[in-house]
């Protein structure tokens, strides 16, 4: 084969650059519980602004950060409304009943896209003595079990409108929010002005090796530091990573442009594969829907592998192409190309 592999089973694939693996060797380092860390605390006021929010604290996962999120906004035994395919419900292992006494209230919407009106139909009768209580609406954005669809900041702000007339908190995921940014012309903080907490990620898109951050008011985010330590997340000397993610918040997060372009590239070129079909992509994900009965997604990704090409089968007949900056448009072209072939030569064998 020779040829490097084409990795597109996710954006948390990538390795640190050679210059981000310097500022991780370079960087300024302490006790960052005692307070002492300078480069965790630059990375968390620079977060912080970007967001446009009091106070944002370093994470060690996206999912610790959510977590943290549901227990400081909710209430004990009362409900948080998310969309049926949001990652919190789907992808974090039953945390919330692992950690924090809420119960999940999914909304399917069949396209991944909440709406206020999903929202307002999912809310409990007020005053009710047999529903349970509604206490926080969860969202995502990019959402990605739909293939990193955008949230309109409009979306956003209706659906926060709609909590606060019911007194509801609001979280946002935004594990990929720098993604909605880039691909909406919207800045984060216009996002994350209409949450009280928002989670984003340096590992997913930006490229970093590890790390999230859950911003929001002063006040909260000193109770989630309470939450976080009592999760096991209390670190040391973290700077050496959050040295990583300053150099990401500096190097990575315009040229999301180019994963969207090559997203969009590996749609153009799936799209008229016969027994093949793709989603219009809005970010990075690329969802290819494996139509002909004869193309079962093991055979797919069997045959892709061979051809030094990772996907990932995500739900029923539905593979996931996820772009990042470890790979560019001539190993876009590849897995075009291997896709083709894939689908020719596996629709060749039946006939
Ligand atoms: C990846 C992801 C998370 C969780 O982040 P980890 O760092 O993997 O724990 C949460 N939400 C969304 C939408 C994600 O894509």
């Amino acid at each position: 084969m020779g040829a490097t592999v084409v990795d597109l089973r996710s954006d948390t694939v990538t390795r640190p650059t050679p210059g981000m693996r310097r500022a991780i060797a370079d960087a300024e380092v302490g006790d960052y519980l005692m307070g002492d860390d300078p480069t965790a605390r630059r990375l968390e006021e620079r977060v912080a602004e970007l967001l446009g929010k009091e106070r944002a604290l370093f994470f060690p996962s996206g999912i610790m950060a959510n977590q943290t999120a549901l227990a400081v906004l909710g209430r004990w035994a009362t409900e948080v409304i998310v969309e049926a395919g949001a990652h919190i419900y789907n992808y974090e292992d039953a945390a919330p009943a692992a950690w924090t006494g809420l119960q999940l209230r999914p909304v399917p919407t069949g396209d991944g896209r909440l709406t206020a009106e999903h929202v307002r139909q999912a809310l409990r009768r007020r005053g009710s003595v047999y529903q349970p209580v509604t206490s926080v609406v969860a969202m995502e954005n990019t959402h990605v079990d739909s293939g990193g669809t955008v949230m309109s900041l409009e979306t956003t702000g209706a659906i926060a409108e709609v909590a606060r007339e019911r007194g509801l908190r609001v979280h946002l995921d935004g594990a990929r929010l720098w993604n909605a940014s880039v691909a909406s012309g919207h800045e984060p903080a216009a996002f994350a002005a209409h949450a009280d907490t928002v989670m984003v990620s340096l590992s997913k898109g930006l490229g970093a090796p590890v790390g999230s951050l859950l911003a929001g008011d002063r006040a909260t985010m000193e109770s989630a530091s309470r939450v976080r330590r009592r999760m096991g997340g209390g670190m040391r000397q973290v700077g050496i990573l959050a040295a990583a993610g300053l150099y990401a918040l500096d190097h990575h997060v315009e040229r999301l442009a180019e994963d969207h372009a090559n997203a969009r590239r590996l749609a153009a070129r799936v799209n008229g594969v016969p027994g093949l079909g793709v989603t219009d992509p809005e970010s990075n994900i690329v969802m290819i829907h494996l139509e002909a009965p004869e193309l079962e997604e093991a055979k797919v990704l069997g045959f892709l592998e061979k051809h030094g090409i990772l996907m990932r089968a995500y739900g029923p007949r539905r593979l996931r192409a996820v772009t990042h900056l470890d790979v560019n448009s001539e190993g876009i072209e590849r897995a075009a190309a291997a896709l083709a072939e894939a689908a020719e030569r596996l629709e060749e064998r039946r006939s």
